[in-house]
């Protein structure tokens, strides 16, 4: 079977997906509802998906609703990426202790490989963990932590057919459909889903499911859908590549309008898929005696994150913002060969005083 074979897996068999990756010594991760909104956690039935909810997002807003249908991904992301599974929010990474005659004993904290299959990631997350692997994983220090928990993924993806009013991906060229980096990809359609393999483990799975080959018409019902998912986004940025735009910006009077709106809460940068700023820390025992050493997710719009020799070298709101701004859609090409942006809309939705980095763009590069 070449890996280009579509097949069309009928709603009602969905679960037999899930099994077969089971059986295969994966822990599954999807989508669920939790708290109002769409989160991932370990999934064993596909009832616990979010089946027949839709989103509703905007600037500050994220809202889930029921819409009287029978499919489990027509809805766009929530808060959470792959990120935190792969970079946790706070993990230690060593541990210390004092020995006899004044030496010091170090231990490692090494994470064990774990077999994952990530259930209904998107193109975006997908470009997302492709720069975060560039940080981790393809610099002169790998780290063995993240190393270790990208060894056994396996991952599902489903290409985007109800983008919220946040998503960009379409402009960012990481979406609405799913290109590489995954094993298996879907197209879900009312009934069922297309499937396709885009590795020999996606091969595998999917020979092993049975299923018969898609029909012309179910072949169409994906082209379209992906097409409409292209023209229902309706923001963008500008270019791919801002570098020079900002940069020859760093004084236009936006920055102190967007500064005055700015909490410096760090949202944004908490669930950018791609943001990788972290801090360490020390967590010693109260006799002196030991210490744990943290590495835990930090914000470039944090007083502590400027805070260099003495002085903060990002006193203000101001530079902070357009620290983060330039960086993600600027310098991010000098060091990563493209933007840090994947078009998510996260920034956006996630911002508690509605501040969008599409409109803050517009403003600054005048376009
Ligand atoms: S900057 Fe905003 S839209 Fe771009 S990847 Fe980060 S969270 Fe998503
Ligand atoms: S832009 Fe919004 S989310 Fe980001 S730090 Fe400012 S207020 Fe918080």
């Amino acid at each position: 079977m070449a890996l280009a074979d579509t097949r069309f897996l009928p709603r009602e068999r969905f679960q037999t997906l899930l099994d077969a990756l089971i059986e295969r010594g994966f822990r599954c991760v999807g989508p669920q509802v939790r708290d109002g909104a769409v989160v991932y956690d370990t999934v064993t039935r596909s009832s616990e998906l979010p089946v027949g909810k839709h989103d509703m997002q905007g600037p500050g807003t994220y809202r889930l609703e029921d819409a009287g249908h029978e499919r489990m991904f027509a809805w766009a992301n929530g808060a959470q990426a792959i990120k935190p599974h792969l970079f946790p929010a706070r993990e230690p990474l060593w541990s210390a202790e004092r020995g006899g005659a004044g030496s010091i004993e170090f231990t490692p904290h090494s994470a064990a490989p774990e077999a994952v299959a990530f259930i209904g990631v998107r193109a975006c997350d997908l470009a997302a963990m492709q720069i975060q692997d560039h940080v981790f994983l393809h610099g002169p220090y790998p780290d063995p932590g993240y190393a270790a928990r990208s060894e056994a993924l396996f991952f599902v993806a489903v290409n985007c057919s109800h983008p919220a009013a946040t998503c960009f991906c379409a402009a960012t060229g990481d979406g609405p459909a799913a290109t590489h980096g995954y094993d298996l990809v879907l197209s879900e359609l009312d009934n069922g889903f297309v499937l396709s393999a885009g590795t020999e483990a996606g091969n595998a799975v999917m020979a092993q499911l049975e299923l018969d080959a898609t029909t012309p018409a179910q072949t169409q019902a994906v082209v379209a859908q992906g097409e409409a998912s292209i023209s229902a986004q309706t923001r963008s940025l500008p270019s791919r590549d801002l570098r020079d735009a900002l940069f020859n910006n760093l004084e236009h009077p936006r920055w102190d309008a967007v500064a005055e709106r700015c909490l410096a809460c760090g949202n944004c940068t908490m669930v950018c898929p791609t943001c990788f700023c972290h801090a360490e820390t020390e967590e010693p025992t109260l006799d002196g005696h030991a210490t744990t050493h943290l590495r835990e997710w930090d914000s470039c719009f944090t007083t502590g994150h400027s805070y260099i020799h003495g002085l903060q070298v990002r006193a203000d709101i101001r530079t902070r913002y357009r620290q983060w701004l330039t960086h993600k859609l600027g310098s991010w090409h000098d060091q990563f060969g493209r933007s840090g942006c994947v078009g998510c809309g996260r920034c956006i939705s996630w911002c508690p005083v509605g501040i969008d980095i599409t409109e803050e763009v517009a403003a600054i590069t005048g376009d």
